[in-house]
């Protein structure tokens, strides 16, 4: 059953001051990724991941062509619309993203105040994922005394505090070593596995797709030039 639908979805973004001319960041992708898959999008910079991604919680609209998400067609849904959609959809980053005047905690439970959640269900909540991250010894922390593999982790939590159903991992290994990118990956394993969540990534490391992902596309110029599972896509000819 998928949970994220492209139809044919072109993004274009107009170059100032070129006559009008136009880069094709995704040029005609159709793809399917079904509820339950850790879904894998590789290719290198620039071959227009980061705006696929972002067309899937409408942070980027598409100029033709259209994205289902979670049964709605949201190619031109309003803003208003689009809120329940994207409390289903978390997200992590490269950078972490975490705020660095924010406790390990206080960036966790962020998502719950956005949302108003009372405050003692907040700090249950934020237990409950200090706990799964394993960084309950950390809570008072600040961001910069931690590891990279700690930030993520915090990143992971954060993302996960409102239960979403799709978590977009964007190069979320990129900036740590082979060893915590195992760690980090492992966690996202556990992610998709104890809480049946979606997990889109993407990065331009083969080690990462082939380490954690069921499916996966290759991206290149903008297109999906090939997709499929992972053991077939990667396998010697
Ligand atoms: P990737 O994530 O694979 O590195 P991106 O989706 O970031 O690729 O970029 C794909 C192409 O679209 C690139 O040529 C990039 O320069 C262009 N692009 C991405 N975002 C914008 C934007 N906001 N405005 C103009 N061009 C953009
Ligand atoms: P408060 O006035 O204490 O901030 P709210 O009006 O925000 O309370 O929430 C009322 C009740 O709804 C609380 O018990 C809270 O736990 C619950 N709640 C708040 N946000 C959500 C949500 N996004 N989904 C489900 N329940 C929620």
């Amino acid at each position: 059953e998928p949970i994220i639908t492209f139809d044919h979805v072109v993004k274009e973004f107009k170059t100032r001051g070129h006559g009008g001319a136009a880069t094709r960041a995704v040029d005609d992708v159709s793809l399917a990724i079904n509820r339950g898959d850790i879904f894998g999008i590789i290719g290198y910079s620039g071959a227009g991941k980061s705006t696929l991604v972002r067309l899937i919680n409408a942070l980027e609209r598409p100029t033709s062509g259209s994205v289902t998400v979670l049964g709605t067609d949201i190619t031109k849904l309003s803003e208003a619309k689009l809120r329940p959609i994207r409390q289903k959809i978390g997200m992590i980053f490269q950078q972490f993203n975490l705020f660095s005047t924010k406790t390990v905690a206080q960036n966790i439970a962020y998502p719950l105040q956005l949302d108003h959640w009372r405050k003692d269900y907040q700090d249950r909540r934020v237990a409950e994922l200090l706990d799964f991250v394993g960084l309950s010894e950390h809570a008072d922390k600040y961001p910069s005394q931690l590891s990279g593999g700690q930030k993520q982790r915090v990143g992971i939590a954060r993302a996960l505090a409102t239960n979403p159903e799709i978590l977009l991992a964007d190069e979320a290994t990129s900036a740590l070593d082979p060893e915590t990118t195992t760690e980090v990956l492992n966690l996202l394993k556990r992610v998709n596995e104890e809480f049946g969540i979606t997990i889109v990534l993407i990065t331009h490391q083969m080690n990462v797709v082939q380490q954690i992902a069921g499916r996966v596309a290759v991206m290149s110029s903008g297109r999906v030039v090939e997709a499929g599972d992972v053991y077939d896509v990667f396998a010697a000819p």
